[in-house]
């Protein structure tokens, strides 16, 4: 007798295991059950459907029922709710407009997804605050968007959706308002890389508020709102957008027998089979684990959507695949510039570190996009984490115009197979002149990280220069004197990088030594230069580019 297949949810995960499901059981009955009217769309897409980017709203529907119908067989019921999962009995509740039913099943694969948080703050209820999870939920954006074209918007918290949003919104032409609970935006990036990131977003017109949450919303009138922060401060807006993250969306799954998290995310063992057998999870609404650390973690990503849902559907079809877990990779465009991060962050080590049972290192490196004498390079920071035990990579963060993407997708491979910075260093990449550079960002991030593994560079961040100078350091500016002059810290002496060593009776043993140069190479060279001469020398990390970058 044939098997039946019965899915829940029908866009990233869901749709992923049904047509995995059908290629590897062509004679199964598979039933994939989605409560709005579309599926496979493209979520991520949504705040560049809003903005005009992606014009066309069909190109957001990457399949549809009928087609997924005709290509794998799949019956797919849309505008209908799974309402309650009998696991002991393996059966599913059905509602649509018309009745309620049941279905049996010999697996069924729960991929639900998240919803977006909406918290009981008073005023919260009214009509013009808006969260956005689904194509309906654009098109309502879109609408109002339109309306206030030259209104105001408030954004409301600094992730992955709610900085697309803000942006979106801004590049229409609306005076946007983001406000972030935190000190800072954007989770994955530590405060100083993310630093540039806020720079950008204000440099854009947008009026970013850190560190204020909202107390509450009053409804004026319908066209104006009035948000009151933490601060006491007082914000207008024609409408706002929620976006103060998410929670799995599961709450049918109750009293289901099947084991929920804490915060209800669906539990699920290294096959992504929950508590009950037979019953797979993936996507937005489970809790698996940190590869790194093996800690219980949960993403709202949509490759790891996609990748456990074709491990499940492999599962189901008799493979016996183990997940491997996630390693945090993330990517967004903030306005001209380009963000992306993948394993732990500093502020992340500073609070696991005591499960790493060891201390962490940086490298800042300021590389370019591609050889410098080809038209177009373009500077871009790197900021590499790595054991100070054994020099294994633990995350890295980049920002900046071109080559971002692909850097850190470098190092996300390096960290899914546990190396390290000798790896990057060994890492044999493609290049000519207009692609990258012969010594690549990523093995210069290596020889760099090597350095300050083996203690033969110290780097400073800007952050720390202020602490430094009060405290007496001497700090050496190594570029021309015409870059010198543009702009350079104040304090600062210039001893260009080819006149230091004729100048070493100007330089005091016995004062801390900084060195800054345009990007940090030549502070490096001059560094151990000094240091073979008996000078307490540190350099600062990524040179003045950085730290005007950063501050
Ligand atoms: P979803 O894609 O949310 O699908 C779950 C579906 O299940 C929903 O359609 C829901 O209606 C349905 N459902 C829920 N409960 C039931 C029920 N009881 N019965 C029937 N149907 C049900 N990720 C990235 O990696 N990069 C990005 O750039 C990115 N951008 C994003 C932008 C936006 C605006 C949003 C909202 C998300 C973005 N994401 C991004 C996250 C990504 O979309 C999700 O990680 C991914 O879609 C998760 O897939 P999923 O199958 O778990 O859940």
């Amino acid at each position: 007798m044939s098997k039946k297949f019965i899915i829940v949810g029908g866009v990233a995960g869901g749709a992923t295991t049904a047509a995995r499901l059908r290629r590897l059981n062509e004679d199964a009955e598979i039933i994939l059950i989605e409560r709005g009217a579309d599926i496979s769309f493209a979520n991520c897409g949504l705040p560049y459907y809003i903005g005009g980017v992606i014009e066309n709203r069909e190109n957001l529907l990457a399949m549809t029922p009928s087609r997924f119908k005709n290509i794998f067989n799949i019956d797919v019921r849309t505008l209908s709710e799974v309402t309650k999962v009998d696991a002991k009995n393996k059966k599913v509740f059905i509602k649509n407009s018309d009745s309620t039913y049941e279905e049996n099943f010999d697996a069924l694969v729960l991929s639900p997804g998240a919803k977006p948080l909406r918290p009981p703050i008073p005023g919260i209820d009214s009509k013009n605050i808006f969260t956005l999870r689904n194509v309906p939920d654009a098109d309502e954006i879109k609408k109002i968007a339109g309306k206030f074209s030259d209104g105001k918007a408030v954004v409301i918290g600094g992730g992955f959706v709610g900085i697309e949003t803000a942006e979106n919104l801004r590049e229409r032409g609306l005076e946007v308002t983001l406000v972030e609970a935190v000190p800072h935006i954007l989770a994955p990036f530590d405060d100083d890389i993310v630093a540039i990131l806020e720079k950008e977003i204000s440099s854009h017109g947008i009026n970013l508020i850190l560190n204020d949450g909202v107390k509450n919303f009053s409804e004026l009138d319908d066209k104006n709102l009035k948000i009151t922060l933490s601060s006491g401060k007082e914000i207008s807006a024609n409408f706002v957008i929620l976006s103060i993250g998410v929670r799995p969306d599961t709450e049918f799954l109750k009293d289901s027998g099947i084991e929920l998290g804490e915060r209800g995310h669906i539990l699920v063992d290294e096959y992504m089979q929950t508590s009950a057998k037979n019953i797979f999870a993936v996507g937005d609404s489970v809790m698996t684990f940190d590869s790194l650390t093996g800690n219980k973690t949960s993403l709202a990503l949509a490759g790891l959507a996609n990748r456990q849902g074709r491990l499940v559907a492999d599962n189901i079809s008799g493979k016996n695949k183990k997940y491997r877990g996630v390693i945090g990779s993330s990517i967004l465009k903030v306005f001209d510039l380009t963000a992306a991060a993948t394993g732990k962050n500093e502020k992340i080590l500073q609070r696991e570190g005591k499960i790493f049972g060891e201390d962490y290192k940086f490298a800042i490196t300021y590389p370019t996009s591609h050889a410098t004498y080809y038209p177009g390079a373009e500077s871009f920071v790197l900021k590499t984490i790595f054991s100070a035990k054994d020099g294994k990579i633990l995350g890295a963060q980049a920002v900046g115009k071109n080559s971002v993407d692909k850097t850190i997708d470098l190092v996300a491979s390096v960290l899914h197979f546990g190396g390290t910075i000798q790896d990057l260093q060994e890492l044999e990449l493609t290049y000519a002149p207009p692609f990258s550079s012969a010594k690549a960002p990523i093995n210069m991030a290596g020889y760099v990280a090597e350095n300050i593994f083996e203690n033969l560079s110290e780097p400073i961040l800007p952050k720390d220069l202020k602490n430094k100078i009060e405290s007496g350091a001497m700090i050496i500016d190594l570029r021309s004197p015409k870059l010198f002059e543009k702009s350079h810290i104040e304090g600062a002496i210039n001893i260009p990088a080819e006149k230091l060593r004729a100048n070493l009776d100007k330089l005091d043993k016995n004062r801390e030594i900084i060195l800054t140069c345009k990007t940090g190479l030549n502070g490096y060279f001059m560094e151990q230069m000094l240091r073979g001469k008996g000078f307490k020398v540190k350099t600062l990390a990524g040179g003045n580019a950085y730290k005007n970058f950063v501050i």
